[in-house]
């Protein structure tokens, strides 16, 4: 079979030296004759992994001690109940800024859960020129007592990245599924970071959580052992017992990214396949991506055809040449090419080429 290039907004492809090294140890895992699947997260194989894998991942995004990094079950959707839960309290108050999809579904948990406690939801996009801009509201002097604030910084579905930080007084809560360890950030600046696992770090189900130890004494709702952050923390990430083979895959791509340069180099290369993939869509009077140029995600990259009806044979002909899930969620429609960590410059090459001789056809 040629290269397939996949664009999947998640799951995502995974670098393929991971995905090599996985299957020429999945029968034998650590010269111990049993798969990582096989073997209790007890023993002192796995917890040696965990703790490398804690310790490479501190390293990539360096993450300050006053941190715990936490592997969690459930996924980004998880940590949308276990942010209320953990951190609400019966009368206390949050404010969820929505900037796309998944931000407004977290607002909605966190108001399905909230019961006494206030959830208060502020939409921070807004049109310029017909284009989705963020507009980051001003928090200075504000006297509200918000137990957090929760945002978005890569809205998967819409193809809208925030770049700025926020400047807020209460602890920032972000939703970093979609781009975590895409470029560098300032960890010291969040009081929770979470990502479900299926873009940038390895298979669906895992969650990372990474919060400050302090925040562990913010009045709880009652909720499920398994999602409780204190206790995941006490018992490092074993309360339970956890998506091991998961777990070992998301080692095996912090390594991987470490070996090509860490988060600093990914940046550069994520960047720059970014620029590429909008300068041909702009470029092409036939393809169209709707939102400003300052908000636009390096990671979810949408756009439409000059004539919807022509969608079908896009994807049908992408396919063909090998570059496939382009189709963009249902409810945006259009295109999207998901170009996370993994995804290589050939890919954006090969897709590039591809939709410019497409827009010739065509246009
Ligand atoms: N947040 C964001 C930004 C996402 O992209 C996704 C999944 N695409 C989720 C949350 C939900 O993740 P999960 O399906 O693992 O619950």
């Amino acid at each position: 079979m040629s290269a397939v290039f996949n664009f999947c907004a998640g799951p995502a492809m995974l670098p393929a030296p991971v995905m090599k090294k996985a299957q020429e140890e999945l029968l034998d895992w650590n010269g111990q004759g049993v798969s990582v699947m096989e073997v209790s997260h007890r023993g002192a194989p796995f917890i040696e992994m965990a703790k490398s894998s804690e310790a490479c991942l501190r390293e990539l995004m360096n993450i300050p001690d006053n941190y715990h990094v936490l592997f969690m079950h459930g996924g980004g959707r998880g940590q949308f109940s276990a942010v209320v839960n953990n951190f609400l309290g019966n009368n206390g108050r949050a404010l969820y800024l929505v900037s796309g999809q998944w931000s407004k579904a977290a607002a909605e948990e966190a108001q399905k859960l909230a019961g006494e406690a206030q959830i208060d939801v502020l939409n921070i996009v807004k049109k310029d020129n017909g284009l989705n801009a963020v507009e980051l509201p001003v928090f200075s002097g504000s006297a509200e007592q918000y137990r957090y604030l929760h945002y978005c910084p890569n809205e998967t579905v819409d193809g809208i990245e925030i770049f700025d930080d926020i400047d807020c007084p209460w602890p920032v809560i972000a939703d970093m599924s979609s781009n975590i360890m895409s470029r560098e950030i300032d960890v010291s600046r969040f009081g929770l970071i979470y990502a479900g696992a299926q873009k940038n770090i390895g298979p669906s189900g895992l969650a990372i959580v990474i919060v400050r130890k302090d925040l562990l004494s913010l009045p709880q709702l009652t909720q499920s052992s398994i999602m409780d952050y204190r206790l995941t923390a006490e018992n490092d990430s074993m309360y339970n017992t956890p998506p091991t083979f998961a777990w070992y895959l998301a080692a095996q791509v912090f390594d991987w990214l470490k070996s090509i340069g860490g988060v600093k180099a990914i940046a550069a290369i994520n960047a720059e396949k970014a620029r590429r993939l909008y300068a041909c869509i702009d470029d092409s009077g036939f393809y169209k991506n709707g939102v400003v140029k300052a908000n636009r995600s390096q990671m979810n990259v949408t756009f439409q055809l000059a004539d919807e009806s022509l969608d079908k044979a896009f994807l049908q002909e992408a396919e063909a040449a090998g570059l496939v899930a382009l189709k963009g969620h249902r409810i945006v429609g259009g295109m999207r090419a998901s170009i996370y960590n993994a995804m290589p410059l050939e890919g954006i090459d090969a897709l590039v080429s591809f939709m410019n001789s497409f827009a010739a056809k065509h246009g």
